[in-house]
């Protein structure tokens, strides 16, 4: 009980936290999960949802990222809150990485079939960025499905770039070098963007939604995007706004320049048959 009361607090970034009578029950459910994790990737239990990338003022579509969900035979629906962080920092997430890249790729290739020529995002985590083994297994993948590597978009936030940087821009460069775009998540919440910035090897940036949600009220948010679409269009690289909930946001946001855009006003991330 006293290790579930400093897990918590760990987690929770507080000094001091008293075991309360039920506590165990997550930290029990979240050892489950983890134990569960390679059964899932192998038995096809994870589930990719899609949410469709819009192109204004036209509104085609114009990618589609792929959003990992887990159908758990005990748990039931697993949202990646649920499962990601954990598979993080237990050291297992290439197993959700490597299985969401296949699942992606494979449906990326249903397009091109179907005459629908769309890029599909996948999202790393900073683990991934350390995995010098992930731009052959990407090659391998994209060559067994025949599908061209500008198709495949990786997603990776600033963060996750921090960490061993000079490995991560390694494998990231290496991921270009194969002709797959490189998008930078998130971007505005990491701590170091400008100095980053110079040096990351991305070809579009995607504001995080946290700016982007309040966007129609809250002036200084308005600035904040104003200024990343300024210094995403100088550097020569487009910027998709995330989190566009409503008509009022997509206005704003086109009044401001960025000319993509994702979020629920347009489409919620849907199971693969619906997009
Ligand atoms: P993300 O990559 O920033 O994905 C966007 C998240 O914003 C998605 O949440 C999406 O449902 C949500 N979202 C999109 N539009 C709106 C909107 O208009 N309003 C609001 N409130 N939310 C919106 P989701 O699917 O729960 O994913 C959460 C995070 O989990 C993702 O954030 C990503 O960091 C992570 N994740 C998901 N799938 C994978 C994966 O396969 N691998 C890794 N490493 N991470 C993943
Ligand atoms: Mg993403
Ligand atoms: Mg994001």
């Amino acid at each position: 009980r006293a290790a579930v009361a400093r897990n918590e607090a760990r987690s929770a970034e507080i000094p001091i936290l008293a075991y309360q009578p039920g506590n165990e029950e997550r930290h029990i459910r979240q050892l489950a999960i983890l134990a569960d994790l390679r059964r899932a990737a192998r038995h096809d239990e994870f589930r990719l949802f899609l949410q469709p990338k819009i192109r204004l003022p036209d509104g085609e579509i114009c990618g589609a990222e792929a959003l990992v969900r887990w159908q758990h035979p005990v748990f039931g629906f697993l949202t990646p809150d649920q499962f990601i962080p954990l598979a993080e920092k237990s050291g297992n997430i290439s197993l959700i990485t490597n299985w969401a890249l296949g699942a992606a790729i494979r449906e990326c290739r249903f397009w091109l079939e179907e005459g629908l020529d769309l890029p599909v995002s996948v999202n790393l985590s900073a683990r991934d960025l350390q995995n010098r083994d992930l731009p052959c297994f990407a090659l391998e993948l994209l060559r067994d499905h025949d599908l061209p590597s500008r198709n495949l978009v990786l997603e990776i936030t600033e963060q996750a770039v921090v960490h061993d940087a000079q490995r991560a821009i390694l494998v990231l460069e290496c991921l270009r070098d194969l002709g797959i775009c490189i998008s930078i998540d998130d971007f505005g919440t990491g701590y170091s963007s400008l100095a980053h910035l110079k040096h990351l090897p991305a070809d579009e940036l995607k504001i995080d939604r946290s700016f982007v949600m309040d966007l129609p009220g809250n002036k200084d948010d308005a600035a904040i995007v104003r200024a990343a679409i300024d210094l995403a269009h100088n550097l020569g690289r487009p910027v998709v706004a995330e989190g566009v909930e409503n008509a009022a946001i997509l206005l704003r946001r086109g009044e401001l320049g960025c000319a993509e855009a994702q979020g629920d006003h347009m489409s919620k991330p849907v199971p693969l048959a619906a997009l």
